[in-house]
């Protein structure tokens, strides 16, 4: 295993208060040019990033627990990735892979079809966003199965695209006045071990979710059944054991295709390549994209062979999908995952955040629960010795984190957990230093 090397000192380094005047400065600028839906959940401007730091344009060093929603992780400016990514952009930054295709897009594929769960025949397809990809993965599910139903979950998040928006649970802000959305989605119930009654089994759970299903959809009529294997912006839940795989079964024996939104979860994220390994489910399609090309622009669809090349020629693609310099990033950013062993290392920050906030979690009376798998937990925060969710201590906690340098990101359906998805490269004495800070903000606010 190679050393990870650095570029920017992997300190943290205020030298103004946050935001600091050039962040003000060009705050200012933004309220007159951006649109204000599109918000940020930090008001500091980057200017610099590497490894587990950002460094913003009033030259303050901030850790980095976020990596810009689980993408940079193997850093937002890996050797490996800049270096692929100048020798492409130098040859060509654009074909588009539907009039003259290139080499890059036929090894991501390959690539990709190697590292997901099964070792059946596989195909993929290359698109820019999450949203896209799972959009595709609905459009092969129906061609497929020649059924429109798509089953979906309580917490789920698909994207912001009108079709992954039906798909996606929460109304604020992602779903507010945008309707009507697209019809044959349905929702159940999803497994949320924090949540459902006391030992609920995974297969209980199962069973809770696909009688609902039967009754309300009609086996015979569902496409397909999209599920995170771990929800991300739904709260970092992880279903009990045996959740997936009864899923998985299901789909086999009634002839509906289950896909793995591996968006944020995937690509070593949680420890393996792919967080349905954890629970042996090999999905028919997985949907990859946060994470693959160390900060570009990629996404993708792969799956069964005899599943994928169902649709006609045509029937997949787009201008963009599979941009030549973001597929030299994602063999630059594969590549590093590998030369840096970041699987292992995702299982290393797991251990680093049980031990700095395993003993608060069970102590604190604003903890519920730390939960989630690799590089991706988080902490659940209720009121006082209850399980009644507490978004207002989740913000607190945030902010203050954010005060002393450290940027943290919320998420849940209720708004009250706090996710940790460091860069799988970042130095582990800055993630306990970012770590400390953040254990004494929980211990703040539970005071
Ligand atoms: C982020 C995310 C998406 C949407 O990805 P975009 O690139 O923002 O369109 C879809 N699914 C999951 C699980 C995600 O986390």
């Amino acid at each position: 295993m190679a050393d990870i090397e650095y570029r920017l000192e992997q300190k943290r380094d205020l030298k103004t208060a946050l935001p600091g005047p050039k962040s003000q400065e060009l705050a200012a600028r933004r309220e007159k040019a951006v649109a204000a839906g599109v918000a940020s959940s930090v008001p500091v401007y980057a200017d610099e990033l590497d490894g587990g730091i950002i460094k913003d344009a009033d030259g303050n060093q901030l850790i980095d627990l976020g990596s810009g929603i689980a993408v940079t992780s193997v850093g937002a400016t890996a050797p490996k990735v800049v270096e692929k990514v100048r020798e492409a952009v130098g040859k060509f930054t654009h074909t588009c892979f539907m009039v003259t295709p290139y080499e890059g897009y036929v090894e991501v594929a390959e690539k990709i079809a190697s590292l997901t769960p099964g070792a059946f025949d596989k195909r993929a397809a290359l698109f820019n966003s999450g949203s896209e990809a799972v959009e595709n993965a609905v459009k092969i599910a129906r061609v497929h199965t020649k059924r429109n139903a798509i089953v979906v979950f309580d917490h789920a998040y698909h994207g912001r695209t009108n079709l992954t928006l039906a798909m996606t649970s929460k109304v604020m802000p992602y779903k507010q006045g945008f309707g009507p959305f697209a019809n044959e989605v349905y929702r159940v119930p999803m497994s949320y071990p924090f949540r459902d009654p006391e030992g609920m089994t995974g297969e209980e759970a199962a069973k809770r979710a696909l009688t609902l299903m039967e009754k309300q959809v009609g086996v015979e009529n569902v496409a397909a059944i999209v599920i995170e294997p771990i929800q991300g912006e739904g709260g970092f839940i992880v279903p009990a054991p045996g959740f997936l795989p009864a899923l998985s079964q299901w789909c086999k024996d009634n002839g509906a295709v289950f896909v793995a939104d591996e968006v944020q979860a995937g690509v070593a994220r949680t420890g393996k390549w792919f967080s349905s390994e954890y629970e042996g489910v090999e999905p028919d399609l997985v949907t990859f994209a946060k994470g693959i090309a160390g900060g570009m622009p990629l996404s993708g669809v792969v799956g069964r062979a005899e599943l994928v090349n169902v649709v006609h020629g045509g029937g997949l693609g787009g201008t963009y999908g599979g941009n030549p310099v973001a597929c030299a990033a994602a063999l630059g950013a594969i590549e590093t995952i590998e030369d840096w062993n970041l699987a292992d290392r995702a299982l290393e920050i797991e251990k680093i955040i049980k031990q700095e906030l395993g003993s608060l979690a069970e102590s604190s009376p604003i903890v519920g629960e730390l939960r989630g798998r690799g590089a991706m937990m988080a902490l659940e925060f209720v009121k006082p010795r209850s399980k009644e969710p507490n978004a207002d201590a989740a913000q607190q906690i945030a902010a203050k984190c954010l005060e002393q340098g450290v940027v943290i990101l919320t998420c849940g359906t209720f708004g009250n957990n706090v996710r940790l998805l460091p860069p799988l490269v970042i130095d582990f004495d800055l993630l306990r230093e970012g770590l400390r800070i953040f254990a004494k903000a929980i211990e703040a606010a539970g005071a």
